[in-house]
């Protein structure tokens, strides 16, 4: 004889209707898909890890693009100190800092050996010969002296990324230069930024100087002069703020400095860079959240005027913009006035006194046939 239990499952078992079945049928076929989705999630994952793992990381949006960087090296993604923004320097945007000292550059000339790392073109100096101090950098020996070993930072590298890192109140400048330098007692790192745009046909002599360096590509030091791009570099204004390198790891140890002041690259000058870069993409980062740092400017005694032409700019192009609107309304104003006041009354009276004149000129006929 069964027993209860054996009864218990068959009355379940007999009991189940169509009902259950498709009920059963669409729950695995939802885990199914989830298990699909997560399988193929996993699969993808482990793809892009072995894809960054393969290739060294570059700006290809297809293969190891920078929002696959953060895959390898983590702080790319989750860094809040990274680089590089977007500077506004608009009002609150920036806050103009009067104790920051001038800049100096001692950058006269120097030998340097050029390399192309497969992104841009970079050009490693030789060790100890081109040093900056002063500016926003931490004053790391109490000797009275600007010059002294301690304070200097010096120059390792330099290269290009053609289309700016940085943007100036939204504005990305075709080319923008970074000069690297390093304190050899801290290890800490201080970038300089030039920002070039395309304004005449003539050619930059330190540009000229360093393209011809690209393209000859060789393995023995050059000697590379500086003084056609800086000659007082006390009389730059600059940008400072906290951030990182803008390529991997994205360390956030550097202290960046940016030139207030827009220089020149001529058309054709831009293009023999841009035919250096592999396949013509753009070598620049995207730019990154500013979060809670401060961006300060120094502005040189006396040169106030050039110091805010960018700001100045915003503001006549925001002024411009308000008088145009301004214009655009007030017209409008005009217009509609002019119709309600006069050209819609006067046709009213016209389509209005229309009839009557119908009228009177079917009747015209009929008074002559009865005289
Ligand atoms: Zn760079």
């Amino acid at each position: 004889m069964p027993n209860l239990l054996q009864q218990r499952v068959r009355l379940t078992s007999s009991s189940s209707t169509p009902h259950d079945g498709l009920h059963s049928f669409k729950c695995l076929t939802v885990w199914l898909i989830v298990v699909m989705i997560a399988i193929l999630l996993i699969i993808d994952a482990q793809q892009q890890l072995a894809l960054v793992s393969a290739q060294e990381w570059n700006y290809d949006p297809c293969t190891n693009g920078p929002q696959h960087w953060s895959i390898q090296y983590p702080l790319c993604g989750n860094g809040v100190h990274q680089s590089p923004i977007d500077i506004n320097t608009m009002v609150n945007g920036t806050v103009r800092d009067d104790t920051l000292l001038p800049l100096k550059l001692h950058w006269k000339s120097g030998f340097g050996r050029v390399f192309f790392n497969g992104e841009t073109c970079q050009t490693s100096l030789e060790p100890n010969t081109m040093y900056m101090t002063g500016g926003p950098l931490p004053k790391l020996s109490s000797s009275s002296d600007a010059n002294d070993e301690a304070n200097r930072y010096y120059m390792t590298q330099f290269h290009t990324h053609e289309v700016s890192e940085h943007h100036i109140d939204g504005v990305a400048y075709p080319l923008e230069i970074h000069f690297v330098h390093k304190n050899t007692a801290t290890g800490a790192l201080a970038v300089v930024g030039f920002f070039f745009k395309v304004t005449t046909d003539e050619d930059s002599a330190f540009l000229n100087e360093f393209i011809d360096f690209c393209y000859s590509n060789t393995s023995t030091n050059d000697y590379l002069s500086f003084e056609s791009l800086v000659r007082d570099s006390t009389s730059l204004p600059y940008i400072t703020y906290d951030g990182s390198l803008t390529t991997p790891p994205c360390s956030e140890s550097v202290t960046w400095i940016l030139i207030n002041s827009v220089f020149s690259v001529s058309r054709s000058q831009l293009r023999r860079f841009m035919s250096i870069l592999p396949h013509h993409i753009a070598n620049n980062r995207p730019i990154q959240d500013i979060n809670q740092r401060v961006v300060r400017q120094y502005v040189p005694p006396g040169t106030e005027t050039i110091t805010v032409t960018w700001s100045q700019i915003y503001k006549l192009q925001v002024a411009i913009a308000i008088l145009a609107i301004g214009f655009a309304v007030s017209s409008l104003l005009f217009i509609s006035v002019l119709l309600h006041k006069y050209v819609i009354p006067a046709l009213t009276h016209r389509f209005a006194a229309m009839p009557t004149v119908l009228v009177n000129e079917e009747e015209a006929p009929n008074t002559l046939n009865r005289n």
